[in-house]
């Protein structure tokens, strides 16, 4: 008898990282970097996890949307063809009633990400292969089924994507070659944390040349004057060759990005992040058409549709997919595919709790099986939380090595969920988290 899924626990993991600054940009001065956590169990022993990300507060609100789609998969058979991962991304997209609170975007998408992703999780882990392997021994049609492609074929068509994906079909073994000899690049964003004093980001910018990297980003946004002065001593301490991106986290009004980036440029940053609203595009656009500096955007971009139009506009020169804010695989395979088919490179968005571990997956299916390059396309990395994860991220001369444990690197050491479960966990017990 086929296995069903007999579980479904979500978990409210919360981490104090506000008490240090480490995360603080010009949105968000004090993140405690949380995760909605999902574990799925099945009636033969088997388990999944997937997770949404957050920054604290609300992160309770996530939790109950994950808990909202739990009779789409409690009592069910076990995912594990790209057919029931299709089955699944459908289901929880497509609930009738669900859907007025998107559609398609926020706390019930996030939550539909959730639950895909633990689904592919625990079909790779039963697979006995990590999910970028999963994935990219799939076949062109089996991937192409497994995309909704309501709301793109204006923009890609199935048989346009099952062209792209034949096409990068006859040199799949020899990028994963590669791909397990060279693994994928990485930039580092730990240098730039807003709240972080001059001591702390010169030594971490050193740190990140010396151990590899050959990008940094920082973050920009609040104060041009002390943005230009943190700007230049970062280029001060790594020199003309390493890549400085910035990141203003949504701060401007399209005019006042045209104004700071004027400021900004001779410094040379190489791409300037989310410098609007995330649901700006035809802003995205105009920024990027009034200054010299890349645009870059999509941790925030809620959907496959907000990403088509962004690639139809030209609003961007870098597509920053992240792993956990859409609805997981099957929707990033979308957005993979759109990117494709416009030529942009991704860059995927990372940091947080396990996005890192997450996205790599993605962008190491991206290389072997979708655009078949990685040129021009570096993974965030941010050296915090990995420790939490039974299958860290482990990126070794500013390269992710390609992960070899079966799943999504998704789940949990079952002792940090006991820790930092919110409100109950001893580490929010103590007199210093009084929240
Ligand atoms: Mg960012």
């Amino acid at each position: 008898m086929r296995a069903t899924v007999t579980g479904f626990e979500v978990h409210d993991i919360r981490f104090p990282t506000s008490e240090r600054l480490d995360g603080s940009d010009a949105m968000n001065p004090d993140p405690d970097y949380s995760a909605a956590y999902l574990v799925l169990h099945t009636s033969d022993g088997s388990a999944g996890y997937g997770f949404c990300f957050t920054i604290g507060r609300g992160n309770e609100v996530v939790a109950a949307g994950i808990d909202a789609l739990r009779p789409y998969v409690v009592g069910r058979p076990v995912p594990c063809t790209a057919a029931d991962l299709a089955a699944v991304h459908r289901a929880v997209t497509h609930d009738s009633q669900l859907r007025w609170l998107g559609p398609e975007k926020g706390v019930m998408h996030m939550a539909a990400g959730a639950v895909v992703n633990a689904a592919w999780d625990l079909a790779a882990r039963r697979a006995g292969a990590p999910v970028w392997r999963y994935l990219s021994g799939m076949t062109p049609e089996e991937l192409v089924a497994l995309v909704d492609f309501r709301y793109l074929s204006d923009a890609l068509t199935p048989d346009e994507a099952l062209d792209i994906l034949r096409a990068a079909e006859p040199g799949r073994a020899e990028r994963t070659r590669k791909l397990l000899r060279e693994g994928y690049p990485a930039y580092t964003s730990s240098p730039g944390w807003l709240g972080y004093d001059d001591a702390k980001l010169v030594r971490l910018a050193e740190r990140a040349v010396a151990d590899g990297f050959r990008q940094i980003k920082l973050k920009v946004g609040a104060d041009l004057d002390e943005d230009v002065r943190r700007l230049r001593l970062a280029r001060k301490t790594v020199g003309p060759d390493i890549r400085i991106a910035v990141d203003a986290n949504q701060r401007w009004d399209v005019g006042e990005a045209l104004r700071w980036l004027a400021v900004l440029a001779p410094y040379d940053p190489y791409w300037i992040e989310e410098p609007t609203s995330p649901d700006d595009v035809l802003g995205h656009a105009a920024v990027r058409a009034g200054q010299p500096v890349r645009v870059a955007t999509g941790e925030h971009v809620a959907n496959r549709v907000v990403f088509k139009q962004l690639l139809q506009a030209g609003a961007v020169d870098f597509v920053q997919i992240d792993a956990a804010r859409v609805a997981g695989v099957n929707e990033n395979l979308a957005i993979l595919l759109l990117a494709a088919k416009f030529g942009v490179p991704v860059c995927p968005h990372a940091g947080g709790v396990g996005l890192c571990e997450l996205v790599q997956h993605l962008a190491m299916f991206d290389y072997v099986a979708v655009s078949g390059s990685r040129e021009d396309r570096v993974v965030e990395y941010v050296d915090h939380l990995h420790e939490h994860f039974t299958d860290p991220a482990v990126v070794v001369a500013g390269r992710y090595r390609a992960p070899g444990a079966p799943g999504f690197s998704a789940r949990m050491r079952p002792e940090s969920v006991a820790a930092h479960t919110y409100p109950d966990g001893p580490v929010w017990q103590t007199p210093k988290h009084p929240s």
